[in-house]
This record gives structure tokens, C-alpha cells and sequence, in this order.
């Protein structure tokens, strides 16, 4: 038997997602740029992944653009702002807990020149509206805070700043990663009243190597790199059809279910949390108000990657934390309260609305038994 409790680094994509990727290859392949049938008809499949994204986020079509995922979406967004309004205005405001796909864009344009001034959370691993409010003022160009974070899954105050800071400094421009969230918390773009916000097809059962920018109507972008006027020259080149007609049917799939599936997996969060208080040493650092799909907890003395494998072994698939970072220690736990020991032996399992409690129980038998097997 394989558990796969890995979500938050990807989903397996639904049938549906399968279904639209299919007919994109074998019947609808044509290039959406072409004037004749075939043209028309891959034309017609990336219009309608469009108007289905937009109408999970609460926005036109229009304020919609394809990139390869959310990576390249934050990246677009960022840079993109910056080259349009941050000629005067060089202060860039970050939360300190972003994806790398955040924070090392904001690196780099700080070698670049501009002041990015990154807001931690306190030392109960909590993020305060004022705290950002405080670093905001007139010559701050973009406000970039993500909506759940990805190894813990803490739910920043996104909407709170984000309204209190376009009240004082309309002009302010604001991008929120909303990667995690998407289809598992419910929001829309104006009531973040985010600019901009990044989404990713692969983490909600669609595919890997597709994802979408909101830019709301008037915020101006400039592109990253040039060619043709697809995605009205935003993010030029051919469209890949398939995978933007799989994004869009996974968010036709999931998106009327937010709610249910919430309930469902905060249940599902409960139960495990439960259990895990029965393993000595184990403390869960995900807090009680964060994402029910993110539970991050240690289990000291082992380290994160003894235990994944100990666990991968048995079938059940975790994360020692980040997916991107690929092993590599992230100072992210360490921000949200974690010490440094309890960070190196940390585990984050994430969950879907169709994980059975088999998984977790299994997840927490073998964990008991790493107990008497393993050595430090
Ligand atoms: N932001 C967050 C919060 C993520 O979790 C991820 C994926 N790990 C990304 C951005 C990057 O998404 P993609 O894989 O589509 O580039």
C-alpha cells in the first residue's frame, strides 16, 4: 500500500485534468495563434480554463495570465511591478517566511539596489497586521506577503494589511502567493484586495509546469522577457494548451467544494493531531488556526530525513519540509518558534479532502515503531 501524504509539494492530477490534457494532444493540438479550425478550437480550450480560473478567484478573464507556475508567476509579478513603478519608489516590503521563489527575487533585487525590508513573525511564531503597517510608507513600491505558509501552514494576515495599507497608500501595489490556499482556503482577489496573486496548477490536481497571475485591471506589468503578443505580450510564446486546459478543468473539478473539503480535512487534522500526542518527544508546531492541509510537527531526537525514509520505506510519503528546498535546511520553522533541534527533526505531512484515516493511522504506528528501531 502507498499513503501519499505530500500535497502541498504536489496532488496526483484528477481524472478530469487527465481527461483535458488528453484531448489537448491527441484532438484539440492545434496552436491557439492559428486562424484556422484547429487554431480556433485550442483557442477555445484556453478561454475556457481562463473564465473557470478567473471565476474561482473572483475576477475577469482579462486580469488572467498563463505562465509555467508559480515560480514564474511571482517572479513576473515582482519584477514586473518593480520595472513599472518602482522607478522612484525603491522600497520593497516581504514577509520573512515566503517560498524561494519570493524571497530570492527579492534578493536579487536587493542586490540590485532596492531596500527589502522583511517583516518576522514574533517570537510565538505570530504575524501581526501592525508589524507590517509599520514598514510601509510612502516610498514602498510593492507589499508581497504569502496567504499560507507552505511548511507550516500559518495563514498570514493578508487580507487585514493588505486593506489597511491600499487605505493609507492607495498607490501601494500588492502581490500575495497564494499557492497554498488556492481551492483549500475560500477568498477572492478583491476582498485580499491584492494586486497581483500568484496560483499553480499542480498543487490543486492539475499538472506540473503551469501556472497563473491575477494583475487586476490598471495595474501595469512589465514583461520579463519579449517575443510574441500571446498573453497579451505578457508572457509571450506558444501557449501550452494541454496543460492549461488540465489547470482549468482541475479548478472546475475542485472548485465548488471549498468549504466541504475544508471541514472534511480540518477533521481529518483533529484526528492526526490526536494521535500524534500519543508519541513521546512529538510536538506539533503547526498552529491550531493554521491550514488543516499542513501539519508540521517534530519528533526529537530523529532527524527529518532518517524519518522519511524510515517512513518511505513503509509506504507513507512525507516531506521533511519544503519540497523546493530539496533537503536543504530552511530557516522558516526556526521564524514561526521551532529551536534549531526541533527544526532538524521536522516532518510536515500534507493532506487532500480524499485522504483516508487508514493513511494516518498507519503515518502514527509507524512512527511509534521508528521509536524502537532507530537509532539517533
Ligand atoms: N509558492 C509556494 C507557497 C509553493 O508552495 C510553491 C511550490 N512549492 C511555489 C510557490 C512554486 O510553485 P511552482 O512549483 O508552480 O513553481
Amino acid at each position: 500500500m502507498e499513503y501519499y501524504l505530500d500535497h502541498a509539494a504536489t496532488t496526483k492530477p484528477c481524472p478530469a485534468a487527465i481527461e483535458a490534457l488528453q484531448r489537448c494532444l491527441t484532438t484539440h493540438y492545434g496552436n491557439p495563434s492559428s486562424l484556422h479550425r484547429l487554431g480556433v478550437e485550442a483557442q477555445r480550450e484556453v478561454e475556457q480554463a481562463r473564465s473557470w480560473i478567473a471565476a474561482a478567484l473572483g475576477c475577469t478573464p482579462q486580469e488572467i495570465t498563463f505562465t509555467s507556475g508559480a515560480t514564474e508567476s511571482n517572479h513576473l509579478a515582482i519584477t514586473g511591478a518593480v520595472q513599472t513603478y518602482g522607478k522612484r519608489k525603491k522600497k520593497l516590503v516581504v514577509s520573512a517566511v515566503e517560498h524561494a521563489s519570493v524571497r530570492n527575487t527579492m534578493q536579487h533585487l536587493q542586490n540590485s539596489g532596492y531596500q527589502v525590508v522583511t517583516v518576522t513573525p514574533d517570537k510565538n511564531g505570530c504575524y501581526h497586521a501592525a508589524d507590517f503597517l509599520a514598514e510601509v510608507d510612502e516610498n514602498t513600491c510593492l507589499l508581497s506577503m504569502m496567504l499560507v505558509n507552505n511548511e507550516t501552514g500559518y495563514c498570514l494576515p493578508v487580507q487585514s494589511v493588505f486593506r489597511a495599507a491600499k487605505r493609507r497608500f492607495p498607490e501601494l501595489i500588492t502581490h500575495c502567493d497564494a499557492v497554498q490556499g488556492f481551492l483549500k482556503i475560500p477568498f477572492q482577489v478583491h476582498t485580499l484586495q491584492a494586486d497581483l496573486l500568484s496560483v499553480s496548477g499542480h498543487k490543486i490536481h492539475g499538472v506540473k509546469g503551469i501556472g497563473a497571475l491575477y494583475q487586476k485591471n490598471g495595474v501595469h506589468l512589465h514583461p520579463t522577457f519579449y517575443g510574441g503578443s500571446q498573453e497579451r505580450g505578457l508572457r509571450p510564446g506558444t501557449e501550452s494548451v494541454p496543460l492549461i486546459a488540465a489547470f482549468g478543468a482541475a479548478v472546475q473539478t475542485y472548485g465548488g467544494t471549498i468549504r466541504e473539503r475544508y471541514q472534511l480535512v480540518a477533521e481529518k487534522k483533529a484526528y492526526l493531531l490526536e494521535q500524534l500526542q500519543t508519541i513521546p518527544n512529538c510536538k506539533v508546531h503547526s498552529t491550531a488556526d493554521a491550514s488543516p492541509y499542513i501539519i508540521s510537527f517534530s519528533m526529537q531526537p530523529y532527524r527529518s530525513e532518517i524519518l522519511l525514509h524510515f517512513l518511505e520505506k513503509r509506504g507513507i510519503f512525507v516531506s521533511s519540509g519544503s519540497a523546493c528546498s530539496k533537503g536543504k535546511k530552511s530557516g522558516v520553522p526556526v521564524l514561526f518558534g521551532a529551536t534549531e533541534l526541533e527544526a532538524d527533526s521536522i516532518l510536515r505531512v500534507s493532506l487532500s479532502a480524499e485522504t483516508p484515516n487508514k493513511a494516518l493511522d498507519v503515518l502514527v504506528s509507524e512512527l511509534q515503531a521508528a521509536r524502537e528501531v532507530l537509532l539517533y
